[in-house]
C-alpha cells in the first residue's frame, strides 16, 4: 500500500482506496452520489459545530471561574476578564447551537 495523489484534487490518499474520502472521486468510475458526500461533509460540519458548543461552554466555565476567583465568590461584579469570557463564552455556544441546528435540518432533508 502507498499513498497517491487523488487525480480529481490532489489530496493523498491511499492507492487501495476505490474512491477519494475528499472529494469522492472514484477511480473505478463508479463515483460516490452526490448526496452521500454532501451528508458525509454536512456530519463532519456538524461534528465540528458541537465541538464549538463545547469551546463555548469551558470558556464561559472559565469565565465564571475567573470571577469567582477574583471576588472569592459571586459577590463582587464580575471583572473585565469575566465578562469578556462569559461573553465570548455565551455568544460563541449559541452561534454554535444555531450552526448546529442548520446543519442537522439541513442533513434531515438530504
Ligand atoms: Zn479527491
Amino acid at each position: 500500500m502507498s499513498i497517491v495523489s487523488c487525480p480529481s484534487c490532489s489530496q493523498r490518499i491511499s492507492s487501495l482506496a476505490d474512491t477519494c474520502p475528499h472529494c469522492g472521486f472514484s477511480k473505478t468510475g463508479v463515483s460516490i452520489e452526490p448526496e452521500v458526500l454532501q451528508a458525509r461533509q454536512l456530519r463532519k460540519l456538524r461534528y465540528r459545530a458541537r465541538m464549538l458548543t463545547y469551546l463555548g461552554m469551558l470558556i464561559t466555565l472559565c469565565g465564571f471561574l475567573v470571577w469567582w476567583f477574583q471576588q472569592t465568590g459571586f459577590n463582587g461584579l464580575p471583572g473585565q476578564v469575566s465578562q469578556l469570557l462569559i461573553g465570548v463564552g455565551v455568544v460563541g455556544y449559541l452561534a454554535a447551537r444555531v450552526w448546529l441546528f442548520m446543519l442537522s435540518s439541513r442533513l434531515k432533508k438530504l
